[in-house]
């Protein structure tokens, strides 16, 4: 069997874990989804229409995250269901928890996967390295489970045609008393879909001259539905928050759609967002090194550029 792990943004199931049950549907895996709290009338429809066909809720882990409590319960899990494999979606958490868990399982771990397939029974993943400018095959050849930690917006998300009529079980999961619980959690005050799971963001760096200039992207954001980010120049000088900065010490995106106005494409920054499946940018430096990596390149002033461009797309869209 498959455990996924279903994450929601509030009572929504996340794209990101849908992309992960599309993919088990599409390989015709046995696979249930796994979760630490009870689910919603609401939650338990999303992964009915996701075409899950089971819940395991982990019980007896304590009222806090824990990474290595939920790492030891997961490792319970494994055992108890024979497992052979573990998808999440990467991120901080599941970096943390889900290899704790494979390691206590005597498992192997990737984070940041881009691309998964099954051959033989045989689990391959690929993931971008050193900013992208390569891509690592990875085999999985021990006896142990494995942990397989996609990156958002790499998967189609299929609808089945009828929804599941899942089964909910519960889990006794037990781990040991954590030696350290996470006390708070606070949520960013933005509305908008986190960086992380966007399919479209427009980003800006210090070519948008002034943080007042921000209002323009998030003008173009509102238009394609999109997040907005930043580089780390901009964040650092104080213009937006650190939540919104992209890049090697900040977050790792994968959107369908990343437009880069006024960003130069530092190696730092194009370590968090080289994987975007289509990359615009917009720089009055014809040489700047960003359009190495973009799809379409717009030489010009993004002050001029992108309100034009918000104008086109309104009409457009
Ligand atoms: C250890 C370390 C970690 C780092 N981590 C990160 C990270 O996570 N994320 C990150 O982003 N950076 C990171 N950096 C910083 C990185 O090296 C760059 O300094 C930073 O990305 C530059 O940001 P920028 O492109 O906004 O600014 P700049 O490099 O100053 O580029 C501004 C660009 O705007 C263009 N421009 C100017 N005016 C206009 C205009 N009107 N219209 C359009 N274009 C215009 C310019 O031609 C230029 O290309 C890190 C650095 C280090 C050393």
């Amino acid at each position: 069997m498959i455990l996924c792990y279903a994450e929601f943004d509030q009572n929504k199931l996340k794209n990101s874990t849908k992309e992960l049950s599309s993919w088990c549907l599409e390989q015709k895996q046995n696979f249930a989804c796994f979760g630490f709290a009870e689910l919603t009338p609401e939650q338990k429809t999303d992964l009915e229409n996701a075409g899950v066909p089971s819940y395991i809720q982990m019980t007896n882990t304590g009222d806090s995250y824990s990474s290595m409590g939920w790492g030891e319960a997961l490792a319970n899990l494994v055992s108890a269901k024979q497992s052979k494999a573990v998808l999440a979606t990467s991120n901080t958490q599941t970096k943390e928890f889900v290899a704790a868990g494979i390691y206590k399982s005597q498992g192997s771990v990737v984070s940041d996967v881009i691309a998964l397939s099954l051959d033989a029974g045989q689990f391959k993943a690929q993931k971008p390295l050193y900013a992208g400018k390569c891509i690592s095959s990875i085999k999985f050849e021990g006896e142990g489970p494995v942990g397989i930690l996609m990156r958002p917006n790499q998967i189609q998300v299929q609808t089945p045609e009828s929804p599941s009529t899942i089964q909910i079980e519960t889990f006794e999961a037990s781990p040991s008393a954590p030696g350290c619980v996470l006390k708070i959690s606070v949520k960013g005050s933005s509305e908008k879909q986190d960086l992380t799971e966007a399919s479209r963001i427009v980003s800006g760096g210090r070519g948008m001259k002034e943080p007042e200039n921000f209002k323009l992207l998030e003008d173009l954001a509102d238009t394609l539905g999109a997040t907005v980010g930043a580089s780390r120049a901009v964040v650092d000088v104080g213009w937006v928050a650190h939540s919104m900065q992209v890049g090697q010490t900040g977050k790792t995106v994968s959107p369908n759609l990343y437009i880069a106005c006024g960003i130069s494409g530092a190696i730092q920054h194009l370590a968090g967002m080289s994987s975007s499946k289509v990359i615009v940018a917009i720089n009055t430096d014809k040489e700047a090194p960003i359009f190495e990596k973009a799809t379409y390149g717009i030489v010009g002033d993004a002050l001029e550029l992108v309100p034009k461009l918000n104008e086109a797309f309104k009409k457009a869209l």
